[in-house]
């Protein structure tokens, strides 16, 4: 489903990505660990080109991002990004963040969106949210819409960024529960996350990064009990 290859991000001068490769299947569910600055958003970002890539290869569902030729709408519709800070549009109602892209995008037909959204929003739990504005959830609520909205193009891969970080601790767990069903129905994801409860429960690999580098990359039980990377248990031995 994605195959990032010797892939260099530079931001004018600096180099923060140094070369990273990366392969992920359908259906597989990898999380990326890492100290902050180390790169992770601007991978992801790369792989639904929010970015430009300077150099290597992003190939997703067999799209080439560095080709011109390739159509950026389409492989950001098939990629759905959901952000640490939910990114909602505050004049809209629930349904209408939901709906929008599906109408705009997907060019669907506003009754069947109105079916579609009112379906998502029941599937993360917010059945009865469907015409209150952004202001009115909890931020557990936000991001559960913003998953919603995703789920909402049909896309291939989640891309998650921190999903849980902007939230009190104790609307994590709704968020997680969300997720986990996405990766038990087959949902081909990448989660940036510092939640290493969900990491060694959910996650088919591991990957840890540090300064623009993949430098170590396991299944979690391999990855949590037997890090073979110095950076990695100097990591794990910060946030566990
Ligand atoms: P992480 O998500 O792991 O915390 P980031 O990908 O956000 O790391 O950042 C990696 C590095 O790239 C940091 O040094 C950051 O300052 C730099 N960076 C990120 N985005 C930009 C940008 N738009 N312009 C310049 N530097 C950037
Ligand atoms: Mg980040």
């Amino acid at each position: 489903m994605v195959r990032i290859e010797n892939l260099i991000k530079r931001f004018g001068e600096l180099e923060v990505l140094h070369g990273v490769d990366l392969h992920v299947k359908a259906g597989e569910v990898v999380v990326i660990i890492g100290p902050s600055g180390s790169g992770k958003s601007t991978l992801l970002r790369c792989v639904n080109r929010l970015e430009d890539i300077t150099d290597g290869r992003v190939i997703v569902d067999g799209h080439d991002l560095a080709d011109k030729n390739t159509n950026m709408n389409l492989v950001r519709a098939e990629a759905g990004m959901v952000f640490q800070q939910f990114n909602l549009f505050p004049h809209m109602t629930v349904l209408k963040n939901v709906t929008l892209g599906p109408i705009k995008v997907r060019k669907m037909g506003r009754a069947e969106a109105r079916t579609l959204g009112t379906k998502l929003l029941a599937k993360v739990g917010l059945g009865d949210k469907a015409d209150v504005y952004p202001d009115q959830l909890s931020g557990g609520q936000k991001q559960r819409v913003a998953i919603a909205r995703s789920l909402a193009m049909n896309p291939k891969l989640i891309l998650f960024d921190e999903p849980t970080s902007a939230l009190d601790p104790e609307l994590v767990g709704e968020v997680l529960d969300v997720m986990k069903d996405l990766a038990k129905e087959g949902m081909t994801m990448i989660v940036v996350t510092h939640e290493m409860n969900f990491a060694k429960d959910v996650a088919d690999r591991v990957i840890f990064m540090d300064d623009g580098r993949v430098v170590e990359e396991n299944d979690p039980e391999q990855f949590f009990a037997n890090p073979q990377n110095e950076r990695t248990r100097e990591f794990l031995g910060k946030v566990e």
